[in-house]
C-alpha cells in the first residue's frame, strides 16, 4: 500500500546492540535475521560505500537486502526499477510491515497519488521508492530525482534489458540514462538468470563496466527435482499432489493454453484448488486469479509460461512440468519459483517421448533464422540430457550453468538411484527396424514389428517377413517406449513431423549401427514415488501441539492479512510462524529472538501473537 497518509516514522540509523557493524544491526532490528547469508555482507558494504554492482544470485538467494540495507545506510532514497508493476503494492506492504518508509510510483496510481508520492520524495520522507522503468526514463520523473537525493539505483530483473531472453522490456533500454545523468549516485544490478551471455549484455546495456560483479552459487538446495517417466500423466500429478502437497501452494506448467484449461478443469473436479493462467484470458481473470495464488493459502495455478515474472510468493512448494520447456534456463527459471523462503520445495517433470517430439517440431516448424533454430536445438538437447540422466540432476544442472557440485542426495536419481542397462543391441534392433521398415513409420508400429504381432499393415507391406520381425519379442511394450523415447532423446533417430511422427535415422546412428558405441540407458521405472514425504515436510520438527498452534497462527495472520488488504506471508512468512510455535516463547523478549521478527513487528503484532500462542485448546 502506499499509504502515505500514515508513514511509518523514520527508522533510526542506531545501532540495536552496541556491537556490530550498522548493516548487521538494521539486518537484525529491521528485518529479524541474525546475520547476512552467503555474498549479502559483502555487496551490501561494497554498495554502501558508493560503488556499482552486478548481483547474479539465484531466486530466494536475498537479492533484495542487497538494495534494501544500503538504500537504508546511505542518505537520500534508494530507487528501485522493477517491470513488475502487479507487484509493487506488496513490495511496499511488506516494507511497510518493517518500519521501512517506502512508496511506489507507476501506472496504478491516479495523478493525485502520484503527486502525493512525488511531493514525499522531495522532502525526503522516503527511503525507498519503487519505480517502472518506463516512468523512470521520463523528464518528469528525472527531474524530480534531479532535485533529489538519491541513495542508490537498484535496477531489479536486470536481465529484461536482455534483447535474447523471452522477458525483454524495450523500457529497459533507456536505463543507461541513469549512469549519464546521475554519474555520482552507486547503482546495483540484479538478476536470476545465470547464463553469461545475459551477463555480459547487462553489463554493455547498462553501462556497468566499472561494477564489481557478483556471482552466487545457482544451487537451490531446497528444491527436490524429480523427472519422471511420462505415463498417465494427468493421473501422475494428481497422485504426486495429493501424496506430496495436498493443501498447499503450487504451479503446474503447460505448454498450451487448450491443456492449461483442461488441467485446471480436471483438477478442480478432482478436489485440488486449481485456476488457470494463460494470455488468452481476459486481462481481469488472469490478475485475479494471480491475486487469489498470492494472497490465499493452497491455490494451484495451471499455466502457460505466461505466468512467471510476476510472481514473488515465497511459499510456492511445488512446480510441476506436464510438458516439456525449452531449454534448461527456461526449466531453471520455472521450477526456481518454488520454495524461495528456503523450505523443502519440489520439481517435478512427467516427461516422454511426445515431448521430445514436440519440441522439436516446435523448433523445426518456427520461421526462426537457422542460427538460431540451431542454438534452439542445442539448448533442448541438453535439457534433454537433464531427463535421461542417470546421475544426479542438481550436479547436470549446475554444471550447465558453469559450477561444479557433488551428488546432491536429494533429486530423484540420488535417493533412488535409477537402474542402467547395457542397451546396445535392443537400440541397434530399433534402429534397424527404423531402417528396415523405410524410415516411414512411428513408434508405436515399430514396436509391433519388434515383437512380431501381425496386423493387416504389416502384412500389406511385407514386413511380417524381415529380418527385424519379431527380434524384439523379449522386451515388453514399456521397455521399448523408453528406449525408442531416448533413441530420440539421444539423437540416434529424429520424427519426421510432415509424415505423422516417422522416425528417421541420423548420422549418430551409424556408429551404433555398426556396432562401435555402447549405449547405456535408464531402465523405465514404473513405480514413480520418491523420498518420504514426512522427512521432506516443511516443518518436520513441529509436534502435534507445536502444529496446532502453527494452524492457529495462519489463522490469524490470513485474518490480519484480509484486514489490511495485502498477502499473508507479508506480515509473517511460514518459517517465522512455526519458529513461534515451535519455541511457544510467553514473552515479548522471547518473540524478539524469533527470525524474522523485527523491531517494529515486534510492537505492532508481539501481544497479539502470545495470545494466539497463549490459548491452548
Ligand atoms: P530474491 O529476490 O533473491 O529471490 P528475496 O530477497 O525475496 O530473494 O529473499 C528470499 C527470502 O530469503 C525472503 O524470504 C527473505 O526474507 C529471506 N532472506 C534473505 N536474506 C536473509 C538472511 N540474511 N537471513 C534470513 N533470511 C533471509
Ligand atoms: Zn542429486
Amino acid at each position: 500500500m502506499n499509504d502515505l497518509a500514515h508513514p511509518p516514522p523514520p527508522l533510526s540509523n542506531a545501532p540495536a546492540s552496541p556491537a556490530g557493524d550498522p548493516a548487521t544491526a538494521l539486518l537484525r532490528r529491521v528485518f529479524g535475521h541474525d546475520s547476512f547469508r552467503g555474498q549479502q555482507a559483502e555487496i551490501v558494504t561494497h554498495v554502501s560505500g558508493g560503488g556499482d554492482a552486478l548481483v547474479l544470485m539465484p531466486t530466494g538467494g536475498g537479492k533484495s537486502l542487497c538494495y534494501q540495507i544500503p538504500s537504508l545506510l546511505r542518505p537520500g532514497v534508494g530507487v528501485v526499477v522493477s517491470p513488475l508493476i502487479a507487484l509493487m503494492a506488496d513490495q511496499v506492504a511488506a516494507m511497510r510491515q518493517a518500519g521501512v518508509r517506502a512508496a511506489y510510483l507507476n501506472s496504478s496510481l491516479d495523478a493525485t497519488q502520484a503527486r502525493q508520492v512525488e511531493q514525499a520524495v522531495t522532502r525526503g520522507e522516503l527511503d525507498l521508492l519503487y519505480v517502472a522503468p518506463e516512468r523512470l526514463a521520463t523528464s518528469r520523473c528525472l527531474d524530480l530525482l534531479d532535485r533529489t537525493r538519491v541513495a542508490l539505483f537498484a535496477i531489479d530483473e536486470a536481465h529484461c534489458v536482455s534483447q535474447w531472453g523471452h522477458d525483454f522490456r524495450p523500457e529497459y533500454l533507456q536505463l543507461s540514462v541513469l549512469h549519464e545523468r546521475f554519474p555520482d549516485v552507486p547503482r546495483v544490478a540484479l538478476t536470476a538468470t545465470a547464463d553469461p551471455q545475459t551477463r555480459l549484455e547487462i553489463v554493455e546495456r547498462l553501462a556497468l563496466e566499472g561494477a564489481r560483479t557478483f556471482v552466487s552459487s545457482f544451487d537451490r538446495p531446497n528444491i527436490r527435482y524429480a523427472i519422471v517417466d511420462k505415463a498417465d500423466a494427468r493421473g501422475q500429478l494428481l497422485r504426486f499432489i495429493r501424496g506430496e502437497h495436498a493443501g498447499e501452494s503450487g504451479i503446474v506448467y503447460c505448454l498450451s493454453r487448450r491443456k492449461v484449461d483442461e488441467t485446471a478443469q480436471w483438477l478442480l473436479g478432482q478436489g485440488v484448488r486449481a485456476l488457470p493462467y494463460h494470455a488468452g484470458l481476459d486481462a481481469t481473470t488472469r490478475t485475479g486469479h494471480q491475486e487469489r495464488f498470492q494472497r490465499e493459502d493452497g491455490i494451484v495455478v495451471v499455466a502457460t509460461i505466461a505466468f512467471g515474472m510476476g510472481i514473488d510468493k515465497p511459499d510456492v512448494r511445488f512446480v510441476a512440468h506436464l510438458d516439456l520447456p525449452k531449454s534448461i534456463e527456461g526449466y531453471y527459471q520455472e521450477t526456481g519459483r518454488a520454495g524461495r523462503d528456503g523450505l523443502p520445495a519440489d520439481a517435478w517433470m512427467a516427461y516422454g517421448l511426445s515431448d521430445v517430439v514436440q519440441q522439436r517440431r516446435m523448433i523445426d516448424e518456427s520461421e526462426a533464422s537457422d542460427t538460431f533454430k540451431r542454438v534452439s536445438r542445442a539448448k533442448l538437447d541438453a535439457l534433454l540430457g537433464l531427463c535421461e540422466t542417470a546421475g544426479c540432476r542438481r550436479v547436470r544442472l549446475l554444471a550447465y550453468f558453469g559450477e561444479q557440485g557433488e551428488a546432491c542426495g536429494n533429486c530423484d536419481n540420488c535417493l533412488e538411484p535409477p537402474e542402467t542397462w547395457d542397451a546396445t543391441e535392443p537400440v541397434r534392433k530399433a534402429l534397424s527396424a527404423i531402417y528396415r521398415t523405410g524410415q516411414r513409420f512411428g513408434t508405436a508400429y515399430l514396436i509391433n514389428v519388434l515383437r512380431g504381432k501381425t496386423d493387416e499393415r504389416t502384412t500389406r507391406w511385407g514386413h511380417d517377413r524381415l529380418g527385424v520381425f519379431g527380434i524384439g519379442a523379449d522386451i515388453d511394450d514399456t521397455t521399448w517406449r523408453g528406449v525408442f523415447r531416448q533413441v530420440v532423446a539421444l539423437g540416434f533417430a529424429d520424427v519426421d513431423h510432415e509424415s505423422h511422427g516417422a522416425l528417421r535415422l541420423t548420422e549418430a546412428s551409424r556408429p551404433v549401427l555398426r556396432g562401435e558405441t555402447r549405449v547405456e540407458l535408464r531402465r523405465q521405472v514404473r513405480a514413480t514415488r520418491h523420498g518420504s514425504s514426512s522427512a521432506h515436510a516443511v516443518s518436520p520438527d513441529l509436534s502435534p501441539e507445536d502444529n496446532e498452534r502453527f494452524e492457529r497462527l495462519k489463522a490469524w495472520r490470513l485474518a490480519e492479512a484480509r484486514r489490511q488488504g495485502v498477502p499473508p506471508y507479508v506480515i509473517f512468512h511460514d518459517r517465522t510462524l512455526a519458529a513461534i510455535a515451535a519455541a511457544a516463547p510467553g514473552s515479548l523478549a522471547g518473540l524478539a529472538g524469533i527470525p524474522g521478527i523485527g523491531e517494529r513487528k515486534l510492537e505492532r503484532y508481539g501481544l497479539d501473537l502470545l495470545d494466539v500462542i497463549g490459548h491452548e485448546t
